[in-house]
């Protein structure tokens, strides 16, 4: 991205509930979307990712998602050559007997997702015909689904949102009344959650992704959905389009977050007030037990988010509200409002949102400001911190689990640790 375009947009209509936003087109520092990958092969045990793309997509899946060496592998890379880059191969051909030498050697594959990538396009590979190919041909025991990776218009959460987007039309159809928690979270705040609704009495749940990427849910017009993950959003528009109602909530990071998103399911269940208290409060309590022990590390901070996992928004409430954190600007690579609506009015009104990045800009802003901690990718921790910032690197937010009460103090804890390692640097 080499263009440059910065557009300021304040709010003009004095009634808005939003913070001001700037608006910013230029040079990105982004993780493309074949990152997503690396907790998708992890949560979904039944399936492979089939990386179609270049020895550069080959090594950023070994390097963030490490070597396997005791286990069989659950993703890889069929590596496109110049030959194919410049269409002297017929890398279609190839393609195939790639996923079929794969298919009948691993048994264990029941859906084989075939992850485009920036050469991918580039050459334009069409995946979703070869996909079609390999589905006539190994149905049903395995399913071949395709999905976008590439980097080209994509920051690396977005991988997750395609990759459940193009589940989406296998979901069978249904007219129950259900629950479906939308975005990958960890089998331990699976488990949690499930815990929780059994215990307010709302159901059935299903999780998407679940375990198995066999395992689909059903989706109808008596299912809502929760959001789980903010990045999710065009799998989102695609279940409402399959009749599922959106239910808005503030994400379940912190105890105010959780609560609340657990109190949108209960409102659709009925679930009363005393109920409702009976489950929560013992949690709450615990949960606000464990975050004092990080309030005197992190209050009163100063926090800059550069936009990069699309959980900056959700990330930085919490921060502010529940650890009284101060901050300066909270970036976003996409503001989807239909997934950050219960979000936006719970931000303080003077915070500067921006959404998109000049990344030189931003980083003038970041050095004016010389925040207590800033959030930002890998590319540009390292530069940051030998300028004297603290940093964290956005991507340990996916990578960690996050959500629910009990996974709170963990949530502050990423935020706390540079802060104390830098102040101990300082004795
Ligand atoms: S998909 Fe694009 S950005 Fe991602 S590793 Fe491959 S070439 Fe690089």
């Amino acid at each position: 991205m080499s263009h440059s375009e910065t557009v300021s947009v304040s709010n003009a209509d004095p009634l808005c509930k939003f913070p001001p936003l700037i608006k910013e087109r230029g040079q990105r520092e982004v993780f493309c979307g074949l990152a997503g990958i690396v907790w998708l092969h992890r949560k979904m045990q039944d399936a492979f990712f089939l990386v179609v793309g270049s020895r550069t997509c080959a090594h950023l899946m070994q390097s963030a998602a490490g070597v396997m060496i005791f286990a069989e592998p659950r993703f890889g890379t069929a590596i496109l050559t110049d030959r194919d880059l410049a269409g002297l191969a017929d890398a279609v051909d190839e393609l195939d007997r790639i996923c079929a030498t794969l298919l009948e050697r691993r048994a264990d594959i029941r859906t084989l997702f075939l992850v485009g990538s920036c050469p991918s396009e580039i050459i334009k590979i069409d995946l979703a015909k070869a996909a079609e190919r390999l589905n006539a041909r190994f149905l049903p025991q395995v399913r071949v689904l395709s999905y976008s990776g590439s980097g080209i218009d994509m920051t690396f959460t977005q991988g997750e949102d395609q990759a459940l987007k193009s589940m989406v039309p296998l979901l069978p159809q249904t007219d129950a009344r259900q629950l479906i928690i939308l975005g990958c979270v960890a089998d331990i705040v699976e488990d949690q959650f499930r815990r929780c609704f059994d215990q307010l009495g709302i159901g059935p749940v299903s999780f998407f992704p679940g375990r198995r990427a066999t395992e689909l849910p059903a989706v109808g017009p008596n299912t809502c959905v929760l959001l789980a993950q903010p990045f999710n959003g065009d799998t989102l528009r695609a279940l409402i389009d399959r009749g599922a109602k959106h239910l808005a909530a503030p994400y379940p990071f912190g105890a105010e977050g959780t609560t609340a998103w657990l109190a949108a399911a209960a409102a659709q269940w009925n679930v009363s007030d005393a109920q409702f208290s009976a489950v929560t409060t013992p949690l709450i309590e615990r949960a606000k037990k464990a975050l004092a022990k990080y309030q005197p590390l992190l209050s009163g901070k100063r926090l800059f988010m550069l936009p990069d996992s699309q959980l900056e928004i959700p990330i930085a409430r919490f921060l502010n509200r529940e650890m009284g954190m101060q901050l300066i600007e909270v970036g976003t690579p996409y503001l989807d409002r239909d997934t950050v609506t219960a979000e936006l009015p719970l931000l303080p009104a003077e915070v500067m949102l921006s959404e998109g990045q000049d990344v030189e800009k931003q980083l003038d802003r970041v050095r004016a400001a010389r925040p207590d901690i800033t959030v930002c990718g890998l590319g540009l921790a390292n530069p940051l911190e030998a300028e004297g910032l603290t940093t964290k690197w956005s991507i340990e937010l996916v990578f960690s689990p996050i959500h629910g009460y009990d996974q709170a103090a963990d949530l502050a804890e990423i935020f706390a640790r540079p802060l104390d390692r830098r102040s101990r640097l300082k004795l």
